[in-house]
């Protein structure tokens, strides 16, 4: 005997254990950049996932391996949504990064603005970074002795861009504004945060203070004369003195070393 058109093959239950219902379906597609996190066999971009609890959209996309502080706009059947939204079953989700070339004003984007002015904070391991940072004038809070508890709590309090190379860090539900920078190398890595914050049109060199972030001021010369080494005294008379540490800047030896750090930003 054959079952009729659309018949299913149900088996007959009786007071047997609670049937598992079928695990429920959602199709992510991340776009750009975020593929960068995604594991090699979905690299492609697509990344199917079952479930049985409708958790949120933002521990869903964290799941992928993706930091929520790299996602700008998310598209659920279309429609966009913010990270607490509830996944159901075959739902497609569109999974956007911060977007740079395309006008999306008229979308509803998942964090409701921008922090007004660029400042950061540096994970432990970006000294060096930090350092070129301040150098081409750009407020960079860093010290290698921060906890990440400490790190997302200055970022945080102090509406800072937490930059770090830990994906985890990122994915800490406190952080608002965060970014994960992919080079390795520090100037590489310089270049890549300006381009990604769009700062290379606010350079401004040799206005900070490259030892601890405080703010260069002209100094007459004559007032410092005295903590200049002779040579130094001869061959310059303008100087500049860190607000903070009063640490003492001249255009010297390395001068010409980072006036092509701070061209490579100006090109970024
Ligand atoms: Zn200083």
């Amino acid at each position: 005997m054959f079952p009729g058109n659309g018949a299913v093959d149900t088996p007959v239950r009786s007071g047997g254990p609670v049937p598992r219902r079928p695990a429920k379906h959602v199709e992510l597609r991340f776009y750009a950049e975020l593929k960068d996190f995604l594991a090699a066999n979905h690299r492609s971009g697509k990344v199917g996932r079952t479930f049985d609890v409708a958790g949120s959209v933002k521990d869903m996309i964290e799941a992928c391996g993706v930091p929520h502080t790299e996602v700008d706009l998310i598209l659920a059947n279309g429609e966009s949504v913010d990270f607490s939204y509830r996944v159901g079953d075959g739902d497609r989700i569109s999974v956007y990064p911060v977007f740079e070339a395309f006008d999306i004003s008229s979308i509803a984007r998942v964090r409701p603005q921008p922090l007004r002015q660029t400042r950061f904070v540096l994970d432990g391991h970006l000294g060096k970074v930090a350092r070129y940072l301040r150098l081409v004038g750009f407020d960079s809070s860093y010290a290698n002795t921060w906890s990440d508890h400490e790190l997302v709590s200055i970022s945080t309090g102090q509406h800072r861009i937490l930059l770090t190379r830990d994906v985890g860090l990122l994915k800490h539900g406190a952080v608002t504004h965060g970014y994960f920078v992919r080079a390795t190398e520090p100037l590489r890595q310089l270049t890549e945060i300006v381009d990604r914050f769009h700062l290379a049109d606010c350079v401004a060199p040799f206005t900070r203070c490259m030892q601890c972030n405080g703010l260069l001021q002209p100094v007459e010369k004559a007032e410092i004369a005295h903590r200049l080494p002779p040579r130094t005294r001869d061959h310059f008379d303008e100087y500049r003195m860190c607000a903070s540490c009063q640490r003492i800047y001249w255009p010297g030896s390395h001068h010409r070393r980072l006036t092509e750090i701070v061209d490579q930003a100006r090109q970024a």
